[in-house]
């Protein structure tokens, strides 16, 4: 299969992730005989200090080309203590989102048997969690009107339509068919009329999928039971800011943000992600955990490409990876040995060389 694939890896540890991101999809177009071609683009910090821009014309050019993304992070300390300046690095993000009409961000949260007991939450409340998120991406306060009344004042507007829950809410309750057959939709439809809609729209979209179970909860009580009791959800549907905050909190189910990977995907060209920002109290030292961007590159493989086979492939590599008890310091506990802390390249390595063994036959490709 031949396909150009756009790497954008912006900021801080998204060169980093990125570069082993890439390193991947290298060996699976090898090892299985695809044809990939990698094409470079700038974004965020990098963008704007070459070019005032935090998504220059040319990469949205260059992202309009391609048959997907992938993409690192953006962000620069620079801006997190400067909240008045005009030009940000995010903005280029949410620009290509809505450029690209990417309007559905899709999050696996599931955790690697290896490492239950990496995670902050005790081992029998997750083990077994699977949870797949569909949080809104080009709607909410991210896009709605803006601004600053006075020195004293400033709002951002809650905005939700009905075509843009509906397009969402579809793509939920399709991928809840084959699975376990529940949505949870998240919502604040207690106090705001944009959640009333929210809720009043899935229900309406539900009457479609007779087979699936729909619950609402209210985002206040979904934070708790995450936590609480996360074997109980199945899909959860939610829009931008909830599921902005719900997808961090879960993932200390997967031990951290540095193993969760997501797709962005629309009606065009998807996008391929960590979950995880430009972490620049990491950046430049070798201490990222690059398996979200591993684990995404195995997401663009299965949902754009079609490439099931090789998307395992991949996703095993990671779990026989975690199985030798390789880890990044993020998922490293303290009775992980000294030689089985690897920096970031190093991590993506030997996920390359389980690769290998699994396609030479000596790893056995099971779904995990
Ligand atoms: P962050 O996700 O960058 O980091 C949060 C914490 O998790 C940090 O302690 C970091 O060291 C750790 N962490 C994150 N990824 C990791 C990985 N792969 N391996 C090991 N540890 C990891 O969030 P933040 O600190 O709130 O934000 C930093 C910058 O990133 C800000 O400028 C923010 O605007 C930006 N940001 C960008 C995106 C994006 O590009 N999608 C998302 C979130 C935040």
């Amino acid at each position: 299969m031949k396909k150009t694939i756009a790497v954008l890896p912006g900021d801080g540890i998204g060169r980093e992730v990125t570069a082993e991101g890439v390193k991947i999809l290298k060996q699976v177009a090898n090892l299985f005989g695809h044809d990939f071609g990698f094409v470079y683009g700038t974004i965020g910090h990098e963008a704007i200090e070459q070019t005032g821009n935090p998504l220059p014309d040319d990469t949205l050019h260059l992202l309009r080309q391609s048959d997907a993304i992938l993409f690192g992070a953006v962000g620069h300390p620079h801006y997190d203590n400067n909240p008045s300046l005009a030009v940000r690095p995010e903005q280029g993000l949410l620009r290509m989102r809505k450029e690209l009409d990417l309007f559905a961000n899709i999050r696996p949260i599931k955790l690697f048997d290896d490492l239950l007991h990496a995670s902050s939450i005790k081992p029998e409340v997750l083990k077994g969690a699977d949870i797949l998120f569909f949080r809104e991406l080009t709607g909410d306060v991210y896009f709605g009107e803006k601004g600053r009344k006075d020195h004293h004042t400033a709002y951002d507007v809650m905005v939700y339509s009905r075509h843009e829950v509906e397009r969402i809410a579809h793509l939920a309750f399709q991928a809840a068919r084959s699975r376990r057959k529940k949505v949870t939709s998240v919502d604040k439809a207690n106090v705001l009329e944009s959640s009333r809609l929210w809720r009043q729209v899935v229900q309406e979209i539900s009457a479609q999928y007779a087979d699936v179970q729909l619950e609402h909860l209210f985002v206040d009580a979904a934070a708790m039971k995450l936590i609480q009791n996360p074997r109980s959800f199945d899909v959860v549907l939610t829009g931008n800011l909830f599921g902005d905050i719900l997808t961090d909190e879960a993932s200390q189910i997967a031990g951290s943000m540095g193993m969760l990977a997501s797709a962005s995907v629309g009606h065009t060209v998807g996008l391929y992600e960590p979950i995880h920002g430009s972490a620049h109290d990491i950046a430049g030292k070798g201490l990222a955990n690059p398996l979200a961007s591993i684990l995404s590159a195995a997401l663009m493989l299965d949902l754009s490409f079609g490439l099931k086979k090789e998307s395992m492939a991949v996703v095993r590599a990671v779990e026989l990876t975690l199985r030798q008890g390789y880890r990044t310091p993020d998922i490293a506990t303290g009775e992980t040995p000294d030689n089985k802390i690897l920096n970031t390249k190093s991590m993506g390595d030997a996920v390359g060389s389980e690769l290998e063994k699994i396609v030479a036959g000596e790893a056995l490709i099971t779904e995990t």
